[in-house]
């Protein structure tokens, strides 16, 4: 199938500059092994040909512009989608367990700027008839108390958002008083994306809110989800749209599938083709069969390849220790934690109760142990050490410059604070 593709694949591709210049008067033939010498394509290329280099298609044919969503630095990696591109991403996202109807409130709770996320989720939404909640995550005006309001007053049913955002809602509700259950009574599935999940942080996510979880996994530069569950829970890569490959660093040569940096050829993208593009994710790739019986590789995502750490003579990514963390029982009421590497060994910070401190350091000693070697070290901190909970309560909103006012003292300055907090839970 691939075979049949790529040849297209490639002449779309030597439309843009970038490629045109990589590739000279003629796009290189799709043999496999022709293929397997061309250069990848890196966020760095991406950045270099800012804003319109990776552009394939005439500036009329442009319907959106996106940049990432900065989980690695060194500025700017912009994408461009076609109104088709946009319907062939609904296309993809739809074939994920979420099952939106015209029943479901969908509470968008991911990025709108810059990144494709918010967009596509809310797209989906509408296209499949339900009400959406635009929340967005890096708004000032829609703090996690507002959320947890919204939740509950509008009987959401279905919640996108980063993975770490049910934890601070669920530690906001917590602290409000109530289980996180009582603030989302008809809430049945998250849709987790944005960052790597653990199977055990997803079941801790599923525990506290008791309702499903869902993962979507992709990038804006790629076009937003290039991966999404079967009805089996399994993470699939959509292998008919994108050609995945995977890359061992320490050699330069890729496989179909193992550990390693994932790789990837768009396949049926219009407004900006990316041939053998490094996706720079971390992740396990399979084509061991799943009871699905869809023919797609199975992928596991195991965080940024470059934030991976050296310890006992491999990598370590953020997902395998976030795994021992929540491998912790949920009765300890572990949620926040984090890990520092240094000179081959690692710490890993967690917040507990004082009374089960030492239950907690002794269970994750263990697994940290199992994980990382004996050098490792586990600190148990106070609650509020590492997520300042007076942060995580506050109800403050931001208004729209008030330009008429009336009574004592004239407001002034950049940013309003609101009278009230409307909407947040009492
Ligand atoms: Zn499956």
């Amino acid at each position: 199938m691939w075979s049949e593709l790529l040849p297209g694949v490639l002449e779309r591709a030597h439309r843009s500059d970038f490629y045109r210049s990589r590739f000279g008067a003629r796009p290189p033939q799709a043999s496999p092994g022709e293929f397997a010498r061309i250069p990848l394509t890196t966020k760095d290329d991406l950045r270099a040909r800012y804003p319109f280099g990776m552009v394939a298609v005439p500036r009329r044919d442009l319907a959106s512009y996106h940049e990432s969503s900065g989980t690695s630095v060194g500025g700017a990696t912009g994408s461009f989608h076609t109104a088709g591109d946009w319907e062939e991403m609904l296309d993809r996202f739809e074939r994920g367990r979420q099952d939106l109807t015209d029943a479901d409130t969908v509470l968008v709770r991911v990025p709108y700027a810059m990144v494709t996320i918010g967009h596509q989720v809310h797209g989906a939404a509408r296209r499949a008839g339900a009400l959406v909640v635009p929340a967005d995550a890096r708004s000032t005006a829609m703090t996690h108390r507002r959320v947890l309001g919204l939740l509950r007053d509008l009987r959401v049913t279905v919640a996108a958002a980063l993975p770490t955002e049910p934890l601070l809602w669920a530690a906001c509700a917590q602290l409000l008083g109530e289980s996180p259950r009582a603030y989302a009574p008809d809430l049945r599935m998250i849709v987790a994306t944005g960052e790597p999940l653990s199977a055990a942080r997803r079941r801790r996510i599923a525990h506290l809110w008791d309702c499903d979880v869902t993962v979507s996994y992709g990038n804006s530069e790629c076009g937003s989800n290039l991966a999404g569950e079967c009805p089996h829970g399994t993470l699939h890569l959509w292998a008919d749209r994108y050609l995945p490959e995977v890359l061992d660093p320490d050699t330069g040569t890729t496989a179909p599938q193992g550990r390693g940096r994932l790789v990837v050829t768009t396949l049926r993208r219009e407004a900006m083709p990316l041939v053998r593009y490094d996706t720079g994710d971390a992740v396990e790739l399979s084509y061991d069969p799943c009871p699905c019986g869809w023919a797609l590789p199975s992928v596991r995502v195991l965080g940024r390849w470059e934030q991976g750490v050296r310890i006992e003579g491999r990598r370590l990514f953020v997902s395998e220790v976030e795994e021992a963390v929540y491998a912790l029982p949920p009765e300890l009421g572990v949620l926040f934690w984090r890990a520092h590497a240094h000179e081959g060994a690692l710490t890993v910070r967690v917040e507990a109760e004082p009374s089960v401190a030492d239950r907690v350091e002794s269970l994750l000693k263990a697994e940290v142990e199992r994980l990382a070697g004996p050098g490792c070290a586990v600190q148990v901190l106070a609650p509020g050490t590492l997520v300042d909970r007076e942060e995580l309560v506050r109800s403050s909103h931001i208004a729209k410059p008030r330009y008429l006012s009336s009574g004592p003292g004239a407001p002034s300055g950049l940013m309003y604070p609101a009278p009230a907090a409307a909407g947040a839970p009492s």
